[in-house]
């Protein structure tokens, strides 16, 4: 029986349900893992997660199909993503299949809240690794915690998709050349709070970085990837190393190519050749895709497809995308994982 919530009306928000995984690594080995109800973590004040940001996250959601099934979204991809996070910060990784179970075992203990199909929410998955411990030296942690929490979350857009503006970061990176851009870690979370607000401040949704050795092209917004859409049909996304390799990144491209022919390109995206663009986007878990209306870099201000109406191929691959993940469209091999 699933609880009777506001469906339509969830935010992005914490909330508390029964049931989370936890597992400890000690002595250079995880143990089994098991369901716990206490949602509060005890830790060592002197944990490097809490004093040097040894510590590192993922995001998924499960989705309820039109059967009333309930199914994972490539969650392999989720694990590998942490495995090199965790080589990137000196963490242990955790194995596939023990990612991939926790976040089932998760979603079943806590299925009542698994939002009913047809509201556009779904069940958002938060896996953590944390090092903790007694260290107070700069060094990486002997213990570490593993933990999968879950809670509800709604449809990012309440009123259909519609896109909104984004600011151009002048005065601050996310991240540095060759540092921890590319890993799923707090501190570039952290370093993105200041712009960020700045940018909200301003009317903006949100920040574009721009690549952080020659601030001349678009890197990516603050939690998630860019694209752009040419006028001769090519679905263009920036390469960096200091990018988050967004999953939903990697999908769109893949679809673009594969179902509605366009041609995947992964390059430079120059900050002044923004005219190439019919359409562009900010693509990432939590809003699947949110269309980019125009950008404002310091005087200039660049419309792409209009600021108010979302772009015919913007819409397709939206609407490709969550129609695989709530099992209305045929997926791709491998990316789909039945939870029951
Ligand atoms: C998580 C994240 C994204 C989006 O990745 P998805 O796998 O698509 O959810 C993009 N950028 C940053 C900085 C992120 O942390």
């Amino acid at each position: 029986m699933t609880v009777d919530l506001d469906w339509e009306n969830l935010g992005f928000e914490y909330s508390e349900l029964p049931f989370r995984y936890i597992s400890y690594y000690k002595d250079g080995q995880w143990d089994q893992g098991q369901l716990t109800q206490d949602a509060t973590l005890h830790i060592s004040e002197s944990s490097p997660a809490l004093h040097y940001g040894q510590q590192a996250f993922e995001g998924l959601k499960a989705y309820r199909t039109k059967d009333g099934t309930v199914q994972l979204f490539r969650p392999d991809k989720n694990a590998e993503r942490l495995q090199k996070t965790a080589n990137r910060l000196l963490m242990p990784q955790v194995p596939t299949d023990k990612f991939v179970e926790a976040c089932k075992t998760v979603v079943k203990a806590n299925k009542d809240y698994v939002p009913p199909y047809g509201t556009g929410a779904t069940l958002y998955l938060r896996p953590l690794l944390i090092g903790v411990g007694e260290v107070i030296g700069v060094q990486p942690a002997k213990e570490y915690i593993f933990t999968v929490f879950a809670m509800p979350v709604g449809n990012y857009f309440k009123g259909g998709l519609a896109p909104t503006n984004f600011v151009v970061s002048r005065d601050y990176d996310r991240a540095a050349p060759y540092g921890t851009g590319a890993a799923k870690v707090g501190g570039n979370y952290a370093a993105s709070l200041l712009p960020g607000g700045q940018a909200h401040d301003n009317g903006f949704s949100d920040v574009i970085y721009l690549d952080p050795a020659t601030h001349t092209k678009i890197e990516e917004v603050g939690s998630a990837n860019f694209f752009g859409i040419t006028k001769d049909g090519e679905f263009v996304t920036p390469l960096s190393p200091s990018i988050l390799p967004s999953i939903t990144k990697y999908s769109l491209l893949q679809l673009a190519e594969e179902r509605l022919g366009l041609k995947p390109v992964e390059g430079d995206v120059p900050i002044d050749e923004l005219n190439r663009f019919a359409e562009a986007g900010a693509c990432g878990t939590a809003a699947v895709i949110s269309p980019i209306g125009g950008i404002q870099d310091g005087d200039n201000f660049h419309i792409f497809y209009s600021e108010t109406e979302v772009g015919p191929v913007t819409r397709q691959l939206y609407d490709l995308l969550t129609g695989i993940q709530f099992g209305d469209v045929e997926a791709p091999e491998g990316w789909i994982v039945k939870v029951d």
